[in-house]
């Protein structure tokens, strides 16, 4: 059980490890029964069941909030609209562990809390009791700071600044046994301990592997000894940049850190696909033999804020969004990750989902509610966390940015969503209505047709789509207005079904490729194989598309074998200048040699070079062809050549466009 660490440092830690041993016997913690309560009811909800879910599979809720919630007058609600408390509400439906985070000293010298929840080791201490006593097993997040940790920061806590490694170590070992004596000491029952958060290759203010294993090894003994019996989890974010997570493992294997658990966050809107995570946790699991999990997961249930501080997400922005933003669409996240975890990756043993009770603390205006976060730390941060973190708590503190992720509405009233913890396990496939309506979004060349579409695509409570009868709100002057007005977007609504629907129209300038966005399969399209890829197609997959629905797909397993031009030949193309662009995003691609091409009647006639990097980074290229000549054969294209990392080159192309420069430099 010693770590290499500690036989360095064996003089320092002799005396402790003794004290530890013997306190060890007398623990009054007994283990929660978390037994599966039976099928909840639900006349409205679609829950496909996940099949062959274990009894004991986490089915976690971070509430690290919560006290400071209630001390801002926040109440809670069951689906009957009658006050209930939180913990009751979650375990009878489903919930079997809670998350709390834990941060040193979030107060000021004042002693004003930093807000966040104030978490500090006593508010986790309660929490754990209260999660307890309603069947649910504590799980504990260390952040090793006095505020939040994260990827883009790991503060180091105002007590251990200026510490070399080795008295850090200590510190840090030091910390965690005095907080998991004061949970042992109330009866606690904790089945797992998290060694820090989201720690992307830094942690605890440092920035070196061999400081941060040290540092991570102290925490795991430290959990050893005192609860003998919980997981000790390390938690990473970012599943999506594979090979960052290839490192990570590496590393913890490579310094033989004491762990059980490598979990990850998972933020749908930010975090790749749900295959892309179960394959890169499999990998993990199988190579190092760990258990793995979702350590955080959510999505909002609408696009609304509700506490006049900005979300996350919300109606607008760029991330994905792969469901609608529905009471149900959120349930089915909940249950596609549940599924992913519980049946498509190796080892997986729980899911987490973030705050799911960040409500708004229910002020009718800002300054209401800042009043209320800045005494009960109730918002992100208050003012007073600018001491600490000057650069972002200090500059942008507030309230919830999640108050449209959490499994209550505003009132603090449970949405139906909150029983897909319970019916994953029954499943409830009810008969599909149509929950939401995909948006519309129309290009259309300067001098094309413009044609609204006679349907739009309803999304159905079991995920699946419909088209549905539109009628959009759009006078003959309008279309008139999109002839006549240029390269533009343009907005419209229409009523589908008795919901409303959205259409955006692009309006382009002419663009001389056929079927240039993939929408119509490899329809005018040529692909020259010089290699022997696995998968070289046309793929539907509007997550992985950069317009659209569909894109090109290469990927290959073995090296060298990704090499291929995917190129269209323009018939009858008048005279002139024109421009050539596409884009690309990849990865895992070793050495490339990557370039956008044209070619005039078989020769080469300019190429422009591209790179792939990583998931949704993408590169796009133009070449440029003065005084082309009537009669004349143009075809574009682009070359790809990639020897592959190792776990197999992939990447999508897609969005070609050839238009006409009058001048072109
Ligand atoms: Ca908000």
């Amino acid at each position: 059980m010693i770590k290499k660490l500690f036989r360095t440092f064996s003089l320092a830690f002799t005396g402790i490890i003794a004290t530890a041993f013997a306190l060890s016997g007398c623990s009054g913690v007994n283990k929660v029964d978390i037994t599966p309560l039976p099928k909840v009811e639900s006349a409205g909800l679609y829950v496909k069941r996940v099949e062959s879910l274990k009894n004991d599979f986490i089915l976690g809720m971070d509430v690290s909030s919560i006290i400071s919630l209630e001390d801002s007058g926040v109440s809670f609600y069951g689906f009957d609209g009658a006050k209930r408390d939180l913990f009751e509400l979650l375990g009878e439906n489903g919930v079997n562990y809670i998350r709390v985070r834990v941060w040193n000293d979030p107060y000021d010298s004042e002693g004003n809390g930093y807000g966040g929840g104030n978490c500090d080791i006593e508010k986790a201490v309660e929490i754990g009791k209260r999660a307890n006593a309603n069947g649910m097993r504590l799980l504990l997040d260390f952040h090793y700071s006095d505020f939040w940790a994260d990827p883009s920061k790991q503060m180091v806590p105002k007590a251990w600044k200026g510490m070399d490694i080795e008295t850090k170590s200590q510190a840090l070992y030091d910390y965690t046994v005095e907080c998991l004596k004061k949970l042992r000491s109330a009866g606690v029952d904790v089945g797992m301990v998290q060694i820090g958060n989201e720690t992307n290759g830094s942690f605890c203010g440092e920035k070196i592997w061999f400081n941060i294993q040290s540092l991570m090894s102290s925490g795991a003994k430290a959990v050893r000894e005192i609860y003998p019996k919980s997981l000790v989890a390390l938690h990473f974010a970012n599943p999506e940049k594979v090979s960052n997570y290839e490192d990570y493992a590496k590393k913890l294997n490579y310094y033989n850190i004491d762990y059980d658990v490598f979990a990850s966050s998972y933020y749908p809107y930010w975090h790749g696909t749900m295959d892309n995570l179960a394959s890169v946790l499999s990998d993990i699991a199988e190579k190092y033999n760990k258990q793995v999990m979702v350590m955080e997961t959510s999505y909002a249930y609408t696009g609304e804020d509700t506490d006049f501080f900005g979300n996350t997400i919300g109606d607008g922005g760029t991330y994905d969004k792969p469901y609608p933003y529905t009471v149900q669409g959120q349930a089915n996240l909940v249950r596609d990750v549940i599924d992913t975890i519980a049946n498509k990756t190796k080892n997986g043993i729980g899911v987490v989902y973030w705050e799911g009770a960040w409500i708004t603390v229910g002020g009718s205006s800002y300054e209401e509610n800042k009043a209320l976060w800045e005494k009960y730390g109730s918002g992100w941060a208050t003012s007073y966390a600018s001491e600490y973190d000057p650069n972002d708590a200090g500059k942008y503190y507030g309230g919830s940015s999640v108050d449209n992720q959490a499994f209550f509405d505003k009132n603090g009233k449970a949405l139906e969503s909150l029983k897909v913890f319970n019916l994953v396990r029954y499943g409830n496939e009810i008969k599909p209505v149509p929950d939401a309506l995909e948006d519309v979004n129309l290009i259309v060349d300067l001098n094309g047709e413009i044609t609204l579409p006679a349907t739009v695509n309803a999304v159905m409570t079991d995920d699946s789509k419909q088209p549905v009868p539109v009628t959009w709100n759009v006078t003959e002057s309008d279309i008139e207005d999109m002839k006549n007005g240029g390269v533009r977007k343009y907005s419209y609504t229409g009523n589908a079904g008795g919901m409303t629907a959205h259409c955006t129209v692009s309006m382009v300038e002419y663009n001389y490729l056929k079927n240039y966005s993939f929408e119509d399969g490899d329809d005018g399209w040529v692909v020259k194989e010089y290699g022997k890829a696995d998968e070289l197609y046309v793929e539907d997959k509007k997550t992985d598309s950069l317009t659209g629905n569909k894109h090109f797909h290469f990927w290959s397993a073995s090296r060298d074998s990704v090499d291929f031009e995917l190129e269209q030949t323009v018939e009858n193309l008048p005279s002139g200048s024109y421009r050539f662009s596409i884009s690309i995003m990849g990865g895992d691609a070793g050495d490339t040699e990557i370039y956008a091409y044209v070619r005039v009647n078989g020769e080469i006639a300019g190429t422009a070079p591209m790179q792939i990097t990583s998931y949704n980074n993408w590169d796009t290229a133009s070449v440029d062809i003065n005084g082309f000549a009537e009669g004349d054969t143009l075809t574009v294209g682009i070359r790809v050549k990639c020897s592959g990392s190792g776990s197999g080159a992939w990447g999508k192309i897609d969005d070609a466009l050839l238009n006409s420069v009058k001048n072109v430099e």
